[in-house]
């Protein structure tokens, strides 16, 4: 489950988890304007960092797990019962910056992995 944090006002930035120099500057450049973290025109102080995985399903285990539901007749017993095996495989992961300004404008997650 994501957690989603809300940022109030009797919260102060000291007690929020941080980022370091050098953890900015491998962030690279905003996946959607294509300019580093301090080269906007405007000030942004807040921005995105997004944990970007490609996954691939796997249909031998996904052909596996569909078997075992009809032997068993039910998705519940084969969740219990069965292999439980991964269904799908993260074979790429990212981690990308992008700007607040323009979270708005990020169209084709695709380009991503196209660097
Ligand atoms: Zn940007």
């Amino acid at each position: 489950m994501v957690e989603k944090k809300k940022i109030s006002t009797t919260e102060t930035i000291d007690s929020m988890p941080g980022l370091k120099m050098k953890q900015l500057v491998e962030l690279g450049k905003c996946i959607v304007c294509r300019k580093k973290l301090a080269e906007t025109s405007e000030p942004q102080l807040t921005f995105y960092v997004l944990d970007v995985q490609r996954v691939l399903i796997d249909p031998s285990a996904m052909r596996r797990r569909i078997g075992e539901e009809m032997m068993m007749g039910s998705g519940m017993l084969a969740e219990v019962m069965g292999a439980n095996e991964d269904l799908a495989k993260v074979f790429t992961t990212k981690k990308v910056l992008v700007h607040e300004g323009c979270a708005g404008n990020l169209h084709h997650l695709a380009l991503i992995f196209e660097e």
